[in-house]
């Protein structure tokens, strides 16, 4: 049509040049993982085999059902590559059940016994502002849902939050666990802190 002008289309944003970070997508919480991820900067790869892991600098293993991440790891054949993955130094994030996933009982990486439910099934969900040690001055605001909390945790654990006394986020040599779900707050520093430790290996290999 005469003197129309043809929208702009927006700028295409630019791809994203960060590390890939993989996120294990079995079932779960994994899309809103990848999300605030790539708001960070990273690449975000959804993880469901085990070749998928080679050229991964870091793994994020979501918040979802426990027991159902566990059998789908086994049926993917996915335990010994994650066991694999992390025992080459290569940094993991669990969070929720990605925490329950990651303890002695179940794929017995992080020396830490979660106990699931513990804040109780009547209190299926809730939100608190937690001081994280290494997260700056500001209180993060995280959002529990049937959440465990680390019940026993080996001294080679750094618990760096708790509640009521109840760790309820851990670093272990290149795993960090937290018993909430930070991909659902705007608030990215765990994410952030994650990435720094993927960095920081990264400059050790170079
Ligand atoms: N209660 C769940 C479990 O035991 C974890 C909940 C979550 O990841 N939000 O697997």
């Amino acid at each position: 049509m005469a003197g129309s002008v043809e929208p702009t289309p927006p700028a295409p944003e630019p791809p994203p040049s960060g590390p890939r970070i993989g996120v294990l997508a079995i079932q779960g919480d994994f899309a809103s993982h990848a999300r605030a991820l790539h708001r960070l900067g990273a690449v975000a790869v959804e993880v469901r085999r085990p070749e998928q892991l080679a050229d991964l600098a870091g793994l994020v293993i979501p918040g979802g059902e426990s027991t159902t991440i566990t059998m789908g790891l086994e049926a993917y054949g996915l335990e010994q590559p994650v066991r694999d993955f992390v025992a080459a130094g290569r940094p993991v994030l669990g969070t929720c059940a990605g925490l329950i996933v990651l303890d002695r009982a179940h794929l017995g990486l992080m020396d830490v016994l979660a106990r699931r439910n513990a804040f109780g099934r009547q209190v299926r969900s809730f939100e608190a502002d937690v001081a994280v040690r290494g997260l700056g001055d500001e209180p993060l605001r995280a959002v529990f849902i049937r959440a465990p909390w680390i019940e026993d945790a080996g001294d080679g654990v750094e618990v760096l939050a708790e509640i009521d006394g109840h760790p309820i986020v851990a670093r272990e040599r290149n795993m960090l666990v937290a018993a909430f779900h930070p991909e659902l707050t705007d608030d990215l520093r765990l994410h952030a802190l994650f990435l720094a430790m993927t960095r920081d290996r990264r400059e050790v290999e170079a």
